[in-house]
């Protein structure tokens, strides 16, 4: 028997990227573990990844090329072979193209986070093509925007720091579920004597286990930043050195945050002025005694009208207290900016060669493809292709998504390991290896080393790697040259820009060997100052906001769907609703896990005792969640996790696996941020009635 140990990459949508070992005994993969060796990993690995094995070897992934027979969405397929599908994929393709090649849409995101399975040879193909551009706003875009106004780039905090933090606020977030090593060391800073404070809608597991836990209403974290920003200004909590040297716009910020006082934040955010003072005078008091106060803020935030803004305000406050001059102090959203990634030379823009091609967002995918042509909108969507997502699932306000893919006149391609909800619209279903069976290289989001994921085994069946997909039409429709021809370790050897002297050592020969490398990063990023900027500043004002149409100043914006914005609405659906991860899923990966998706049980909503009692709910009554949008059901919990007048239902589960064949995004909507173009899916009100309710209502 030969046994190998093969060093791997979790790619999943994750900050947390982690070193995997697999062992392979005869070709087989029989163990996933987290590599003991990796720094941030340190041989541990969330309970999803650890049944990797069994998702890989799953009697349901998809193993053979096959064509819809049923209905749209019924699920009907038959077997075909690679070449009837790639002879019909670039026929159909070729002949939407003769018109307008802008009426193909990519579909993708971060079913794997991989440079190469993603959009490299994805990239290089549609480009050539002319397809449309895919805004992918779907996750984090909102932030993204927020943070760069403020700090310049997604660099921030690096995780492996934390743990010397004295004080951590985790802010938008639940990592016990979602950033499983950032929350080691925030346990290891716990034992240290730190203090943990969770800012969360939602009492979370990681809420439970922190020192305390400030349960704010969706939508006005920003609100808080600006109270907090009004006590540390008027109580003296400054560093001024810090501010004078690294700062732009103090003066102007003095002025707003005057106007948040503590009594006016805690009455918009939903919560005491006692929280308020003591959350700022915590803060401001254990930096200016000189220790490291941090932030670990994440994008469960800004998923709401104002959620770039909310990111940018946060963003502010480790320069007010001179954060950054600790390395366990200062904040961190992501760390994806630090890597210097080579995109265009992964997915080659050049190619389009001067056509100018429109952008279709993702997260208004509903109504884009319900569309018909028109002069704003360019040619009617005639086809899509999905990799890498699962847009029936997880995208907002669902019922036009849903709609959209059932369109006759729609010709889907779809690639994937396992028959989703989006697979079942498919007209050709096309099998993707997995992680174990092909080569890529990651960034992350969570920490700071460059990954390099080796091919552990074989691909299963008949599967392919997505990069080989995207090669093999390019050559049915005769896109010819080197470039379509490069192989997977020839594409991941470009991943890096050596010029940049944080991957100068980057060699993905030698990568490989080794499965990681940390980027050339200080360990503070701005002790002195340094920002990413264009002032080189931690911008407090922005010019670059103004000419964007924003406010230049951190300010706050009310919820689309809140009794401030829209007080009919709130009087006729009172329940605000947010749809975090459950812990045993990953978006929407992992539902079709059995032993996964039995331990998340069922479809839940938990919902606060008062609430509940006002409805005739009792614990354990099926409910119906609806707005004007549509309706879901779920099982209710009846908890108090849930603050009063919110509700929260633990997502993304498959619609099929649920007993009305829907999920939570039945209800969300298609409006977008204040800056990212992303979506609002936690800026949603909705009414709440037990099932055998649902008669008495339209
Ligand atoms: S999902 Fe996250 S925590 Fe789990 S193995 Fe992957 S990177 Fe690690």
């Amino acid at each position: 028997m030969t046994k190998t140990l093969v060093k791997a990459v979790c790619p999943h949508d994750c900050p947390d990227t982690c070193a995997l070992l697999v062992t392979v005994e005869d070709g087989v993969a029989t163990e996933v573990k987290g590599d003991p060796d990796h720094p941030t990993t340190a041989g541990v690995l969330c309970t999803k990844v650890s049944r990797y094995v069994d998702r890989t070897y799953h009697p349901e992934r998809l193993l053979y090329p096959m064509r819809r027979v049923g209905r749209k969405g019924e699920g009907k397929f038959e077997r075909i072979s690679w070449d009837e599908a790639l002879n019909t994929i670039a026929d159909k393709l070729e002949s939407i193209a003769a018109r307008d090649p802008q009426a193909i849409l990519p579909y993708s995101y971060a079913g794997t986070m991989g440079l190469v399975q993603g959009e490299a040879m994805a990239g290089r193909f549609f480009h050539r093509l002319g397809a449309s551009l895919l805004d992918r706003t779907v996750c984090a875009t909102a932030g993204f925007m927020g943070y760069k106004y403020t700090i310049g780039a997604t660099v921030g905090t690096d995780v492996e720091q934390f743990q010397d933090a004295k004080l951590i606020l985790i802010w938008g977030g639940n990592p016990i579920a979602s950033n499983l090593h950032f929350w080691m060391r925030a346990q290891e800073a716990k034992r240290r004597g730190a203090k943990l404070i969770a800012i969360d809608p939602y009492r979370s597991l990681t809420a439970e286990k922190c020192h305390q836990h400030i349960a704010v209403l969706p939508g006005t974290d920003s609100a808080l930043a600006l109270g907090m920003m009004h006590v540390l200004i008027k109580e003296q909590l400054l560093d001024h050195e810090y501010i004078a040297q690294h700062t732009l716009g103090f003066g102007q910020l003095k002025d707003r945050a005057a106007e948040w006082t503590p009594e006016r934040t805690a009455a918009t955010c939903g919560i005491t002025v006692d929280e308020v003072l003591n959350l700022a005078r915590e803060y401001g008091r254990t930096a200016q005694s000189g220790d490291p106060v941090a932030i670990r803020v994440n994008y469960g935030l800004q998923r709401v009208r104002g959620g770039g803004m909310a990111v940018r305000n946060i963003a502010c406050l480790p320069a007010l207290v001179g954060a950054w001059r600790h390395a366990a102090g200062g904040i961190q959203l992501s760390s994806s900016g630090t890597f210097p990634a080579n995109r265009a030379a992964l997915q080659r823009p050049d190619l389009l060669a001067g056509r100018k091609v429109r952008t279709i967002n993702m997260s208004t995918i509903g109504d884009d493809l319900l569309r018909d042509s028109a002069p704003d909108f360019g040619p009617k969507i005639e086809a899509v292709v999905v990799y890498n997502a699962n847009p029936v699932a997880i995208a907002p306000e669902s019922p036009k998504v849903q709609r959209g893919f059932e369109r006759e006149d729609l010709f889907t391609v779809v690639l994937e390991h396992f028959q989703t909800d989006t697979a079942d619209y498919a007209d050709i279903l096309l099998p993707a290896t997995t992680q174990l069976e092909h080569v890529d290289v990651h960034l992350t989001y969570g920490h700071l080393y460059m990954m390099a994921n080796n091919a552990a085994i074989a691909p299963l069946g008949e599967a392919k790697p997505n990069s080989e997909i995207f090669r093999l039409i390019a050559r049915r429709m005769g896109f010819s040259g080197p470039l379509f021809e490069e192989t997977d370790d020839e594409l991941a050897a470009q991943a890096f820009d050596k010029r940049d002297s944080r991957a100068m050592h980057f060699d993905w020969e030698s990568l490989k060997k080794t499965g990681w490398q940390k980027l050339n990063m200080p360990a503070a990023p701005f002790a002195h100052g340094g920002f990413y900027t264009p002032s080189g500043k931690c911008e407090f004002y922005s010019e670059a906001m103004l000419a964007d149409g924003l406010d230049p100043l951190p300010t706050y914006i009310a919820n689309y769907e809140s009794v401030a914005s829209n007080p009919e609405l709130a009087a006729k659906y009172p329940l605000a609703m947010i749809s975090p991860p459950a812990r045993n899923f990953l978006n929407s990966t992992f539902v079709n896990v059995q032993s996964l998706r039995s331990t998340e049980g069922e479809p839940h909503l938990d919902i606060h005792p008062a609430d509940a009692a006002a409805r005739g709910i009792d614990n354990g009554d099926m409910v119906r969640i609806y707005n004007d949008r549509g309706a879901f059901v779920a099982r209710a919990r009846v908890t108090a996790r849930a603050r009063a007048g919110l509700v929260v239902g633990l997502s993304i589960w498959w619609k099929k696996y649920a007993s009305d064949g829907k999920n939570a995004n039945e209800v969300t909507s298609q409006r977008l941020t204040d800056m990212g173009r992303a979506p609002t899916f936690y800026d949603t009100l909705v009414q709440v009635e037990r099932v055998d309710a649902t008669l008495n209502n339209p």
